[in-house]
């Protein structure tokens, strides 16, 4: 059973793995430039390195409870591509989000949970308004507000829509397929050459 010391000591031996041996005995961090940033949900069971088939450390990996965009969320996008300079942001969707499920919830019953997790069920009910989207069904409220925070994305800061509207950067919104874990694109923003899989409208 975890407990808060063999949960330390299990993420202090996996520390070890991170850090290579280099001459004169002294240990350095195998640093790398981050090639993409990725903006997940929190409760996704695999990671985005993992998904996407990349080294561990070559993404800006960022990820909040239903891909909430507070104001930490667009200073480390910001950073991601005005100063590590890359070239394209993933927003991240997963099949199954306990977070898309509680806003279902709360759309059937018109209640807001209580707590510091309402302000992702309000995201996510934002996002279902303002894509027309139905509340049916968890991949369609997934979708929805996947797309919405792509554009939230663009919309909240200026820094991001500059490199977008110069052909620097793109921003492509994507779920993993539940069954073959394969990804499906929703939206692409700006010079990405994506067509999207779905229905929904591309900006
Ligand atoms: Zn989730």
């Amino acid at each position: 059973m975890s407990n808060p010391m063999n949960t330390w000591h299990r993420l202090r031996a996996g520390n070890e793995k991170f850090f290579v041996p280099v001459r004169g005995g002294q240990r350095e961090p195998a640093l790398q430039a981050p090639i993409a940033a990725v903006f997940r949900c929190a409760d996704a069971a695999v990671g985005s390195e993992m998904i996407l088939g990349q080294s561990w450390g070559s993404l800006v990996d960022v990820s909040t409870w239903g891909h909430v965009i507070d104001d930490g969320v667009l200073a480390t996008m910001e950073c991601a591509v005005d100063t590590l300079e890359v070239p394209l942001i993933v927003v991240l969707g997963h099949a199954d989000c306990r977070a898309m499920r509680a806003a279902m919830r709360a759309w059937d019953d018109a209640v807001i949970p209580e707590g510091a997790t309402r302000i992702a069920v309000q995201q996510a009910l934002s996002s279902i308004v303002r894509r027309g989207a139905s509340a049916d069904s968890v991949d369609g409220v997934t979708a929805a507000h996947i797309v919405e925070t792509g554009v939230a994305l663009m919309e909240r800061s200026p820094i991001i829509s500059q490199r977008i509207d110069a052909g620097k950067c793109g921003i492509i919104c994507v779920t993993t397929d539940p069954v073959s874990g394969q990804l499906r694109t929703h939206a692409a923003i700006g010079p990405v050459g994506e067509v999207p899989d779905t229905l929904l409208e591309c900006v």
